[in-house]
């Protein structure tokens, strides 16, 4: 004899029964999925468990520039004075851009995960570099109008290279909203920058980014020429900064 099945959605016992066996079954693709892909660490490809990008070793091994900082040129200083602070050096020689923030010291994971972007076609990877870049840059993204990215130098571009800085600016623009123009700056010798701003642009506030600040002369450039243009505030966001302490830094 066979029973006659209750109509489904009638019975909150087989209901229940039918979640728990999708739940198990999006479990069992998630695992399958892991099996395919397993996850990797971003640096050292070493595993970790899902929803990881970096394993325990690597996340300690990114050096990241904390307070208390230089609210000029955003280098670490020795300690807090529990007001604005800045430093001898952007007393000595005050860059053309207003406020200057980076994620990570070069040094460590980051300067492997900043070699590693141009292969970073990881969005997890983006998202997380994307992440650092605003957490960083929190005291300047109010009232940036546009993120423009530091070009590439025409030499750079006849390479071919790949612009990272392009890569982060349109990944900070996707995450906070505020729209990237990778076209605002456009170096037209190795060493100079051109910048067409229309009318409506001028006044306005500007937020360069870039992969790697080493000596800011190319961000100072960029600064310069964007103030020569009409822009009212330029300020500066990198991933990662080269200072003397990250020469020391393993
Ligand atoms: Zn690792």
């Amino acid at each position: 004899m066979v029973m006659p099945e209750p109509p489904p959605g009638r019975d909150p016992g087989r209901t229940r029964v039918l979640h728990g066996a999708a739940a198990a079954l999006r479990a069992a693709l998630a695992a399958c999925a892991d099996l395919i892909v397993p996850p990797c660490c971003l640096v050292c490809r070493a595993r970790v468990s899902a929803h990881h990008l970096l394993c325990a070793a690597c996340w300690r091994n990114v050096n990241f520039i904390r307070p208390p900082l230089c609210d000029v040129i955003g280098i670490p200083l020795p300690f807090d004075t529990g007001e604005r602070t800045v430093s001898a050096a952007a007393v000595a020689h005050a860059p053309a851009y207003n406020r200057a923030r980076a994620v990570a010291h070069y040094s460590g994971a980051m300067r492997t995960l900043v070699h590693q972007l141009k292969y970073a076609d990881r969005h997890d990877a983006r998202t997380l570099l994307g992440r650092w870049l605003a957490e960083a840059g929190r005291e300047l993204l109010p009232g940036i109008d546009v993120i423009v990215p530091v070009p590439l130098s025409r030499l750079r571009l006849l390479q071919r290279q790949f612009n990272q800085a392009a890569v982060l600016a349109g990944e900070l623009s996707r995450q906070t909203g505020i729209p990237a123009n990778p076209l605002l700056l456009v170096r037209t010798r190795s060493t100079r920058s051109q910048v067409g701003m229309t009318r409506d642009q001028r006044s306005r506030n500007v937020l360069l980014v870039d992969d790697v600040v080493t000596t800011g002369a190319t961000v100072e450039t960029c600064a310069r020429t964007l103030k020569r243009a009409g822009a009212a505030r330029v300020d500066v966001l990198a991933l990662a900064l080269v200072t003397n302490e990250a020469m020391v830094a393993p």
